[in-house]
């Protein structure tokens, strides 16, 4: 499959871009790199670049991928429908949202929150209510910012975050749900984040899980090989990118999702006829309405600023030349 334009990647651990073995050839075509292809939660369609594995680092990517200069473009005009799911992302986000508020020094200190890759801003209103002060919110899609509560929208900024977006050390936390394995430059992100949280302040990651049951057992049939995903994450591996950019790993593990059974219903791959009257027992027995916590494959990270940066340690890192 060749692809125009196409640009190599390296490992977010050790930068380098030849050191690594081919999991999966790449399954899309030139007419795939359109707008909808990134849009938050549309249905899986196995589109994806080549997918690779570090040698040394173990650490999974897709490459090569398009220009990232145009990566913007594509997410300021994607899609946004999260449909009937924003109820139970916002119980399972609120869980660690409340667990960032305790770390900041709890309600009375007044903390700040940063959320980049915010959507509608649905975690901003959780955040707010589990005990932030101050929420702010960056986010590329116009139509998912257009889609905002009118109380948060005007804390949400419609951009990429880029270097100088935000003013240096003013937020006590920041969160990226389902983000950071979309993004193309791990390090310089993660920098970003270093940089205008206050000393000491934490970050709450929380993605897919390329070590998790689903995507070990379907391999490349899994949702998560996606071209959206520039990078594929393990415990291990987001811990490691993490430390190499300033931070030290506070807390981890696996996200048990908060799922109500009628949106279990609405999943599972059933005909028609069986789907409505699986919905009709979910309502007249009120079974739909009971919440769940299931692995549904994710994994989280709550790590913490360290006085320097992995940055300013190597100022080259991320662009350092192959040994
Ligand atoms: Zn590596």
């Amino acid at each position: 499959v060749g692809i125009a334009g196409l640009v190599p990647t390296r490992c977010a651990i050790c930068g380098t871009t030849e050191n690594a073995i081919e999991l999966y050839p790449a399954s899309l075509r030139d007419a795939d790199l359109n707008p909808t292809i990134f849009s938050a939660r549309r249905s899986p369609d196995r589109v994806h670049y080549r997918m690779v594995r570090c040698r040394s680092c173990a650490l999974v990517r897709s490459d090569p991928i398009a220009d990232p200069g145009n990566l913007g473009a594509l997410y300021q005009q994607s899609g946004f429908d999260y449909s009937q799911e924003v109820d139970n992302l916002r119980a399972t986000y609120g869980h660690f949202l409340a667990k960032l508020a305790v770390r900041a020094g709890g309600g009375e200190k007044m903390p700040s929150l940063l959320e980049i890759g915010c959507g509608n801003g649905f975690a901003l209103v959780e955040a707010r209510l589990r005990g932030f002060h101050t929420v702010r919110g960056v986010e590329p899609s116009t139509e998912a910012v257009s889609k905002a509560a009118l109380d948060v929208r005007a804390a949400i900024l419609c951009d990429m975050m880029r270097p100088g977006l935000l003013e240096a050390e003013q937020f006590d936390s920041v969160c990226l749900f389902q983000m950071f394995d979309h993004v193309p430059d791990p390090g310089g992100l993660l920098h970003e984040c270093w940089t205008v949280l206050k000393p000491g302040g934490h970050i709450l990651i929380l993605n897919h899980n390329v070590e998790a049951f689903s995507a070990r057992v379907l391999r490349e049939r899994s949702p998560i090989v996606d071209i959206e995903h520039t990078y594929l994450y393990s415990p291990a591996t987001l811990s490691r990118v993490c430390v190499a950019n300033g931070f030290a790993v506070r807390e981890s593990g696996r996200v048990w999702n908060r799922v109500r059974v009628e949106y279990l219903a609405h999943l599972a791959p059933l005909p028609p006829m069986l789907r409505r009257a699986a919905r009709r027992t979910c309502d007249s027995t009120g079974i739909g309405r009971i919440k769940l916590a299931l692995p549904l494959g994710n994994l989280y990270l709550i790590g913490q600023k360290l006085p320097i940066s992995g940055r300013q340690e190597s100022p080259d890192h991320g662009l350092r030349k192959e040994p």
